[in-house]
């Protein structure tokens, strides 16, 4: 994940000044230990931002939108009234904060001095909440953007630790070590092509019957026959096709007749892509595609390979979704996200059919097997196995005697 830090004042603009000292040169130290730090931490870091030079809100947040980070870390020193102490964040009003309480609890094990974590709304009239500060509402959303207050410059036991190498390098570590923790799930959040289907074919039947009631359901069982065979998850792979065909209504260059399910080949009106003879050849081919992108190994036993433009793929070189991305479809930004994002929206939408009532098995009646004894010689006319343990009447009881009692006499 890329990282872009700011110094927060410099030029004409000193920020703070407290015992001789200005804000701008305390926040390049602090900003050089962090940007060496995150970058240590396996971090792209843009350092651009860390300089003496002052810039208009709008050049600097243009400047932060425009570096591809994303997230902002803006690094400063507080004053106030010489007695206000301690480490504070600011975060988006448009977030929860997380990172911002991350911050502060590996702050907090320094032990140096918290005061809060905290975001702040504008008064200014807007149609839309906003938040004060601008360089967090102007790189919002593109930018998750940060102020860090290390401590308080005019408060003398904070300027203390806050002018010590020793605490400004404890105080970045705790910064970057925190961002290192908010930011692993985010870095590794790609979705893989080969493994198990999360949705139930039910799911996507029910979600494609609501965006297109013309559309045949029987496909989504094509993709959970087949992908299996070649380890592709079927759930995302028939919501590719979903997305590559506009939920079947095939409303691009490639039409139905193709059976062609994920646009292969196909490149503009002049030229529609492949074609297949059937649905599950179409379907076959798209898997072939993506296994060509997911996987090194050859195609599984016994399988005939439909796609001709399986030789064309980097084998190998798309193993998520994400990876797919400038690949399948260019230039593809976000291709793979909303694909995989599609898949929860049906996750959470379309629960799966389990059936409300499973069958219940019913032991087997201790008395089951004399019934069935009796039933079978004729000495019962009609079958009472459910009713095994209701009372018997005096007329029924003396019909069996009766009807025992010829049995035994026909066989003497
Ligand atoms: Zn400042």
């Amino acid at each position: 994940m890329k990282v872009i830090i700011d110094s927060g004042h410099g030029g004409s603009d000193p920020g703070a000044v407290a015992f001789g000292v200005k804000e701008k040169d305390l926040n390049i130290i602090f900003t050089n230990l962090l940007a060496s730090q995150l970058q240590q931490l396996n971090f792209e870091v843009d350092k651009s931002l860390i300089n003496d030079k002052n810039y208009t809100p709008n050049e600097l947040t243009d400047l932060i939108k425009k570096s591809g980070a994303k997230l902002c870390i803006s690094c400063h020193n507080n004053a106030f009234n010489g007695s206000a102490s301690g480490f504070e964040v600011i975060h988006s009003i448009h977030t929860d904060g997380k990172l911002a309480k991350l911050i502060l609890e590996e702050v907090k094990k320094t032990n140096f001095p918290i005061r809060r974590a905290f975001s702040r709304k504008s008064t200014l009239p807007s149609s839309v909440e906003q938040d004060y500060y601008y360089i967090i509402r102007l790189t919002y959303p593109q930018v998750e953007t940060l102020i860090v207050e290390f401590g308080f410059m005019d408060n003398k036991d904070d300027f203390k630790m806050l002018t010590d190498p020793e605490w400004q390098k404890r105080l970045t570590s705790a910064v970057a070590l925190a961002i290192s923790k908010y930011a692993s799930p985010l870095a590794n959040n790609k979705t893989s092509i080969l493994g198990e289907s999360i949705l139930r074919p039910s799911q996507l039947k029910s979600a494609l019957k609501a965006a297109n009631n013309q559309a045949i359901l029987d496909i989504v069982d094509i993709y959970y026959n087949i992908a299996p065979i070649y380890g592709i998850k079927a759930d995302l792979a028939f919501i590719q096709c979903l997305h590559e065909t506009g939920w079947l209504k095939f409303t691009g260059v490639v039409k139905p007749h193709q059976n062609n399910f994920a646009g292969l080949g196909a490149t503009g009106a002049s030229n529609p892509g492949l074609s297949f003879t059937t649905i599950s050849v179409g379907v076959e081919a798209h898997l072939q595609h993506l296994y060509a992108y997911a996987s090194t190994k050859p195609l599984p036993t016994g399988r005939t390979l439909y796609n001709t433009r399986f030789a064309l793929v980097i084998r190998g070189s798309a193993p998520n979704w994400e990876d797919l991305n400038g690949k399948w479809a260019v230039p593809g930004v976000g291709y793979g996200e909303r694909i995989v994002e599609l898949q929860k929206t049906i996750l959470e939408k379309y629960l799966p059919n389990i059936p409300k009532n499973p069958p219940v098995i019913q032991p087997v009646h201790w008395a089951k097997h004399y019934h069935d004894e009796l039933f079978d010689a004729g000495l019962l006319n009609t079958d009472h196995t459910s009713t095994l343990d209701e009372p018997a009447s005096k007329a029924m009881v003396f019909a069996l005697i009766s009807r025992l009692r010829k049995e035994l006499m026909n066989n003497d």
